[in-house]
C-alpha cells in the first residue's frame, strides 16, 4: 500500500504559514496586491481565476481583477500590463492562460516585468532557474518539490524521470529536481522505450496531459509517483495521467487526482506573491 501524498493538507499548511507571514509583513508596513487578468470567458479559466482571488483573500493579500472581453486586442492587453508594471502597490501580475488565438502568449509573458512575474514564466526567471539563481519558479513544479520535501521523500542521488517537456511544467520540473541533486531524465512524445525508461525511476513525475496513460508497466516497485495531469473521464470524474488503481499497489507513495498536485499550484502562487511583497523583488 502506497502512502497517499495529501496535496490538500500540505497546500493548506503552506497557506496558513503564508497567512502568518503576511500579517507580520503588514505590521512592518509591507503589503501589495496581485493583479489577475482574464481575457474572455472560458469557464475553466473563470474557476482558476476565482480560486486565485479566494486564496489571496485567505492569506490576506489584495487582489485586483481585470476581466477583459474576448475581442480585446493585443496592444490593449500589453498597455494594461505596462500600466500594472508601473504601479508600486502591484507586486504580482498574472495573465490567465490560454489567451484567445489573436493574442501572442509569448509576447504577453515577456511584457510582464520579471520582478512581478509571479507565474515564473518570463524568460528572465526561467533563465535564472537554469543557472541556479533565485527567481520566481513556475508554481506547479515548485509545488511538487514542496510535496516531496514535506512528505519526507529523499531526492539526492535518486533517479527521477519527468515525462513531459513543456515550458511551464516538464522543463522547470526537471531543473528543480536537478537542483535537488536527483539524476534526471526528461521523456517526451518522441522518447523510445518509454515504459523501460520509466521503470528506472525512483521518482516518476508524469506531466503528459493524456488521461490515464501511465499504467503498472511504467512503474518500478517502490517508486514515488507524482501525477500532474488533470482531466475528466468518460463519467465526468476527475482523473490524472496515471492509472491510479493500477499503480498505487506498486508505488511507495503517490499523489491522487484530485487532491494531489492541483492544490499546490495556487499555494505556490501565493508563496511567490508573498516573496515579492517581502523583498520587493523575486525570491
Ligand atoms: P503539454 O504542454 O501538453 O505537454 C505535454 C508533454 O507531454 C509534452 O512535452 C509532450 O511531448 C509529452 N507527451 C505527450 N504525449 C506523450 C506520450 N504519449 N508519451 C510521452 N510523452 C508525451 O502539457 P503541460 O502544460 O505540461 O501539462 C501536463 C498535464 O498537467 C496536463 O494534463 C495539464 O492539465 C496538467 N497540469 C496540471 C496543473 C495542476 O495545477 N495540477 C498545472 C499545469 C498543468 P512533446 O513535447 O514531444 O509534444
Amino acid at each position: 500500500m502506497a502512502v497517499i501524498i495529501d496535496g490538500k493538507k500540505i497546500s493548506q499548511q503552506i497557506k496558513d504559514e503564508l497567512k502568518e507571514k503576511v500579517q507580520k509583513l503588514r505590521a512592518e508596513g509591507k503589503h501589495g496586491a496581485l493583479a489577475v487578468i482574464q481575457v474572455g470567458t472560458d469557464p475553466a479559466s473563470g474557476v482558476y481565476v476565482r480560486n486565485k482571488k479566494n486564496a489571496c483573500a485567505y492569506i490576506g493579500i489584495d487582489s485586483l481583477a481585470y476581466e477583459l472581453p474576448e475581442e480585446t486586442g493585443e496592444e490593449e492587453l500589453l498597455g494594461l500590463i505596462e500600466e500594472l508594471n508601473q504601479k508600486e502597490e502591484v507586486k504580482g501580475i498574472l495573465v490567465q492562460l490560454p489567451l484567445p488565438e489573436h493574442i501572442c502568449e509569448d509576447r504577453v509573458i515577456q511584457a510582464i516585468s520579471p520582478e512581478k512575474d509571479v507565474d515564473g514564466f518570463h524568460p528572465w526567471n526561467t533563465g535564472k532557474l537554469t543557472i541556479g539563481e533565485p527567481g520566481f519558479v513556475s508554481c506547479t513544479p515548485a509545488g511538487i518539490i514542496q510535496l516531496l520535501k514535506r512528505s519526507g521523500v529523499e531526492t539526492e542521488g535518486k533517479n527521477c524521470v519527468v515525462i513531459g517537456r513543456s515550458n511551464i511544467v516538464g522543463k522547470p520540473m526537471a531543473l528543480l529536481m536537478l537542483r535537488e541533486n536527483a539524476t534526471v531524465t526528461i521523456a517526451h512524445s518522441r522518447t523510445r522505450n518509454l515504459p523501460e525508461i520509466c521503470r528506472q525511476a525512483d521518482i516518476l513525475i508524469v506531466a503528459v496531459g493524456k488521461p490515464q496513460l501511465i499504467g503498472a508497466e511504467y512503474v518500478k516497485k517502490g517508486a514515488v509517483v507524482i501525477d500532474v495531469g488533470i482531466h475528466r473521464d468518460e463519467n465526468n470524474r476527475l482523473c490524472g495521467d496515471v492509472k491510479f488503481d493500477e499503480v498505487e499497489p506498486l508505488a511507495s507513495a503517490i499523489t491522487p487526482v484530485p487532491g494531489g498536485v492541483g492544490p499546490m499550484t495556487i499555494a505556490m502562487l501565493m508563496n511567490n506573491c508573498v516573496q515579492s511583497i517581502e523583498t520587493g523583488q523575486e525570491g
